[in-house]
């Protein structure tokens, strides 16, 4: 997928003025709330219109205030889906999502509605009214009846925002199922840079409606990381723990993690902040941190007034921090080793 977009519109106080070129399938639109990512959405899909400018997707000139060139929203091809799930009350879970396919015209017709059933796993609930399903059943039909559509791309405005954290895992697996499974280019909207990791590779960041950089989720959380109170978060995707004591060991760069927070379920994320990743210089005799990990330091990267400390541990990466005096006293450059010390509670379970 290729956008690019040169867009103007005003609301009293606020201007949105964004030019960009981006190309990807998982391309994420990142800032903070008011910064205008629900304008851009809206200008793009068609909702509202721009004061001045063009819209092209593909190579398709689909909005272009000098040539008067205005798609239809329904013409355009693009999806949307919201944080709220705003399916029809009168109809059932079929009649939404048929509703979405009815939409498109039958040329551009080509997601097949038994598969799509099957990727979002809605197929007990097809006959079934929308009132009495839960927030999840319904943000997955709100997403089969966008996906029916046959959008070329797809935008998602905060669609995981209204969810609790169990909830919110369990949709990230379906978006990206079904955005794999039927091969539609997105465009993810969120405030939270989490989100961002795990949905975007290129990722727009807006401020007060500019565009303040276009970079990845990865090189974004690292130039937040000594801004943040949370610092930067390691992503660990773990499997087939073993139960020790009270804890569970799983299997990590040719090593093993010890866990509190474990599941027995066969594969769960974990998120690991690098604040809570002590480095020592020599090994120590005894330790209360259940994880003592052999590390090489593979690179160093400044972020605020901390250093960000890029650890290879067998075949494990982290990312831990230290202040510039720690980074000082303790050699901390490339090529030096290190022990990474980290307690079984450290890492917390994201789904
Ligand atoms: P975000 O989605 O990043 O939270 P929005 O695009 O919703 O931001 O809003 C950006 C700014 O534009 C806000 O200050 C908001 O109040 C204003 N705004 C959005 N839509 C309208 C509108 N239809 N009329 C007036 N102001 C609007
Ligand atoms: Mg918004």
């Amino acid at each position: 997928m290729e956008l690019h977009v040169s867009l103007q519109k005003s609301f009293g106080a606020f201007s949105l003025d964004v030019t960009f070129t981006v190309q990807g399938e998982r391309v994420g639109v990142f800032g903070p709330s008011g910064s205008g990512k629900s304008t851009l959405a809206s200008l793009l899909a068609g909702l509202q219109q721009p004061d001045n400018g063009v819209i092209r997707l593909d190579g398709e000139l689909i909005y272009d205030s000098q040539g008067a060139i205005n798609v239809p929203p329904e013409q355009r091809r693009i999806g949307i889906v919201f944080q709220r799930p705003y399916l029809f009350p009168h109809m059932s879970v079929k009649g939404n999502l048929l509703y979405g396919y009815k939409r498109s015209a039958p040329a551009n017709r080509r997601i097949d509605f038994d598969s799509l059933v099957a990727v979002l796993q809605i197929g007990h609930l097809l006959s079934r009214g929308v009132h009495n399903l839960s927030g999840g059943e319904k943000q997955r039909v709100a997403i089969g009846r966008t996906v029916l559509s046959s959008p070329r791309l797809l935008l998602m405005d905060e669609p995981l925002s209204a969810l609790d954290d169990t909830l919110k895992f369990q949709i990230i697996d379906y978006l990206k199922a079904a955005s794999e499974a039927f091969r539609i280019p997105y465009l993810f909207i969120s405030h939270s840079l989490l989100e961002m990791r795990i949905m975007a590779d290129r990722v727009l960041a807006v401020s007060a409606g500019r565009i303040e950089a276009q970079t990845t989720a990865e090189d974004l959380a690292r130039s937040r990381m000594g801004l943040s109170p949370v610092g930067y978060i390691n992503l660990l995707r773990l499997a087939h723990p073993r139960r020790v004591g009270g804890m569970s060991a799983y299997a990590w760069g040719g090593t093993e993690l010890l866990i509190s927070a474990g599941s027995d379920r066969p594969e769960a994320l974990f998120e690991l902040s690098s604040k809570d990743i002590i480095l020592i210089k020599q090994h120590p005799d005894a330790i209360s941190a259940r994880n003592l990990l052999d590390c090489a330091v593979s690179g160093t990267f400044r972020s605020g007034n901390k250093v960000g400390v890029d650890l290879a541990c067998g075949d494990g990466r982290l990312v831990a921090e230290v202040v510039q005096e720690a980074a000082r006293e303790l050699g901390i450059e490339k090529g030096s080793r290190l022990f990474a010390a980290i307690k079984a509670s450290a890492f917390r379970r994201l789904g």
